[in-house]
């Protein structure tokens, strides 16, 4: 029997609120003579978000992903493409078929994009990582990037050193400093020196080095960010770091799933308590009586229920199984509210229920 999905829970997206804040960050990037490529992975890449970046005018769109690039062209998207996640080995031929740009930090593939950009008769342009401390890829020793950087410029006739660029605040939480950034710059400037030309691309991470571009203290040769969440979400600038950025909206996605149960229960389970549906022992309160109500949207739609943020006070998320999530809205009744079957309700998302809700088949994806 044929089923189309057009119902709850759905994930309500702004497509007008993403183009403003995207326009707003390349505004204030371009005053500093940075450039800006669109990071679409947050949002698995749906493309009338990726269409958002692209009609911004972000010179190019980015993911980690193969997948989420390959469907772009087509979709009449002409920026350039860049794959952010260092390739595999195995992905080389793709990479060179689908994208303009991407950022490496292994001979292997690089030899590898060297040799299928030739068959396809290709120039792809390549950026070298560096890695300035936050231990997730790039080179760590520099006279070996600058080896590298030598080798890809007179050796690998098929790949453009197009430039240098850094991630931090991924894995170890490294913040984007002037100093941080300025090793980068340092970095460049040394290959520079060896290969007898200036590196068109600086590239000085993600969205955390938009704080330099806002403080005014960005070192001036960083000419390229990739942003992701600054502007589909706009959530940790403000939130983490404390940052003012009335120009951005945090309203670009919100979820609505559906109320399937409302019944006072115990809030303490009744019986012998052993592990939960994902084989974990939990803590429970023993709140006494409270009204709760069930959803029909579950772990496998968004991941973690403790990261679900509620746009109406008075409701509580108590946790989740695969397909329920499961609220304490006793709070909500005192204050005087109410809530039936058939009711909606409403959540902000950050970025990690983001990358889930965007990824799943489950999930009605509704554009305003
Ligand atoms: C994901 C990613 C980005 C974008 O990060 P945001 O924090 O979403 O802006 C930039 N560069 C690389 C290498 C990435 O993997």
């Amino acid at each position: 029997m044929e089923y189309v999905r057009n119902g709850y829970p759905k994930l309500v997206i702004d497509l007008n609120a993403l183009k403003t804040n995207i326009s707003q960050v390349t505004k204030r990037c371009e005053e500093k003579g940075i450039e800006v490529a669109g990071v679409i992975k947050g949002c698995n890449g749906l493309i009338p978000c990726a269409e958002q970046f692209y009609r911004a005018g972000c010179r190019w769109i980015a993911s980690s992903r193969l997948e989420q690039l390959a469907p772009l062209k087509d979709a009449g998207i002409q920026s350039d493409l860049m794959l952010v996640r260092i390739p595999m080995l195995s992905e080389a031929e793709d990479v060179v078929r689908i994208c303009e740009y991407s950022l490496n930090s292994e001979v292997a593939v690089l030899k590898e994009l060297n040799k299928f950009a030739g068959m396809h008769d290709k120039t792809h342009n390549v950026i070298i990582m560096a890695d300035c401390g936050d231990l997730r890829e790039g080179f760590w020793d520099k006279e070996e990037m600058a080896d590298v950087a030598f080798m890809v410029e007179n050796e690998l006739h098929n790949l453009h050193l197009a430039g240098v660029g850094v991630n931090v605040g991924c894995y170890g939480s490294v913040q984007p400093t002037p100093e941080k950034l300025q090793e980068l710059v340092d970095i460049a400037e040394t290959i520079e020196d060896r290969i007898g030309r200036e590196l068109e691309i600086i590239s000085g991470g993600a969205t955390s080095s938009f704080m330099r571009v806002v403080d005014g203290n960005i070192p001036p040769r960083i000419n390229m960010l990739r942003i992701g969440e600054g502007v589909l979400l706009a959530y940790d600038l403000p939130a983490l770091y404390g940052y003012d950025l009335p120009y951005l909206s945090s309203n670009t996605f919100r979820l609505r799933a559906e109320v399937v149960e409302v019944k006072d229960k115990p809030s303490h389970p009744v019986g012998e308590i052993g592990f939960d549906a994902f084989g974990h022992r939990i803590e429970y309160v023993d709140r006494g009586i409270r009204r709760r109500a069930v959803l029909g949207i579950g772990k496998v739609d968004y991941g973690d229920p403790s990261e679900l943020i509620p746009t109406i006070d008075g409701i509580e998320v108590l946790g989740a199984s695969s397909d329920h999530t499961l609220l304490d809205i006793q709070d909500l009744i005192d204050a005087g509210g109410d809530m039936s079957v058939g009711d909606i309700v409403e959540f902000q998302v950050n970025y990690a229920t983001m990358v889930y809700l965007t990824s799943s088949d489950n999930v009605t994806k509704v554009y305003i």
